[in-house]
């Protein structure tokens, strides 16, 4: 018979976790594996909350397997590394993020893009090499191979920089990767959420000009006065939207509800790219002529690889960007988590795990 969650490892941890589908987040006993050669262990400090999350502790996706400890913005200091442990020692501040481990051997995985392994293993509701389940940052420590985890610069404050881990990644790689980083560019920010909130910073660092699009005409202020975005576009408002139309080099999409990917591209100007980072529950719809007119691209970004995310991290701290965060106890967690499902938060909530787990 299979152990406990709580007796299957020799390491004592406690997080916390939703039983069923109810999504009710609670105090849970389990363990974690033995620091291996290549591991760092680490005591978690911070961890962000992400829509991720919400969607998996009600198995929203259909994939849950309860009970799961969500978790994949962690930040956290390290308290002991294995023997053949090269990048950290104890004491270094540490970064988790999505995934914590891949095959390391694929083509994904041999051109630093593990993100896009097919056997990734990801941080919470993933199976690990050793046939145990993995548990995500809403824990008091963690162990994990020190390729899959990040150096978090001295610079940067560890609370606001966590959502960084999920968030910044998603819409940095995509930045990056479609060219959509070039000085003088104009980018579109569709949703202005967490991933939404810190696209604006990274393309403004990047020297790009930034039109946040939204349907919430109260968001206007918050974009341009709070997060330095240049222009902001209803796009409930035909006027707008015609004045718009073949302006924009690139669009990163972080919408997850139904919307018109139609109405997007004609945003775009010749060549211009839309990438596709939330994810709708079903099809959307795009018409052949929305592509072929104007040889446009329409793509998709799944975070990023573990070189990247190291290279995200230098340039935050490079640009002093960090989440917008409202931190949080555990004790408020799951109101935090109803709040999250209204988007009633700016722009990311964070727990401080280390003040508030055992309490
Ligand atoms: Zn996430
Ligand atoms: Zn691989």
């Amino acid at each position: 018979m299979a152990k406990s969650p709580e007796e299957e490892h020799p390491i004592k941890a406690l997080g916390w976790a939703s039983r069923d589908k109810s999504g009710v987040l609670a105090p849970f006993k389990f363990s974690r594996r033995a620091t291996g050669v290549k591991d760092v262990q680490f005591k978690v400090l911070y961890c962000g909350v992400c829509h991720s999350d919400l969607h998996s502790i009600k198995n929203e996706w259909g994939n849950t397997s309860f009970p799961i400890i969500p978790g994949h913005e962690i930040v956290g200091v390290v308290t002991e590394v294995g023997p053949k442990v090269e990048k950290f020692k104890v004491g270094d501040k540490v970064g988790v993020g999505c995934m914590v481990g891949s095959c390391r051997s694929c083509h994904s995985c041999a051109s630093h893009e593990e993100n896009y392994c097919p056997k990734t293993i990801f941080t919470y509701n993933s199976i690990n090499v050793d046939g145990t389940k993995t548990y995500g940052g809403y824990s008091d420590l963690m162990v994990v191979d020190e390729h899959f985890a990040v150096h978090i610069p001295e610079n940067l404050p560890l609370d606001a920089t966590a959502p960084l881990l999920c968030a910044g990644i998603t819409v940095y790689s995509p930045l990056k990767f479609y060219g959509l980083d070039k000085p003088g560019m104009h980018v579109g920010v569709v949703g202005l959420g967490g991933l939404g909130h810190a696209a604006v910073k990274f393309a403004k660092a990047m020297g790009v000009k930034v039109t946040v699009i939204s349907t919430s005409p109260g968001k206007k202020t918050e974009a341009i006065e709070r997060l330095g975005a240049d222009e902001f576009l209803l796009s409930s408002d035909p006027a707008q939207i015609g004045a718009a139309l073949n302006t924009m080099d690139g669009i990163i999409d972080t919408v997850s509800a139904m919307h018109s990917v139609m109405q997007l591209l004609a945003l775009l100007k010749t060549n211009g790219k839309l990438v596709l980072v939330g994810l709708p529950e079903k099809p959307l719809e795009v018409h052949a002529f929305s592509v072929v007119g104007g040889r446009k691209t329409l793509a998709g970004s799944c975070i990023g690889g573990m070189k990247e995310t190291q290279e995200m991290l230098d340039f935050a701290a490079k640009h002093n960007i960090t989440a917008d965060i409202e931190l949080i106890k555990f004790d408020y967690l799951n109101e935090a988590m109803a709040r999250l499902a209204k988007a009633d938060v700016k722009y990311r909530f964070v727990i401080d795990v280390a003040n508030s787990i055992g309490k």
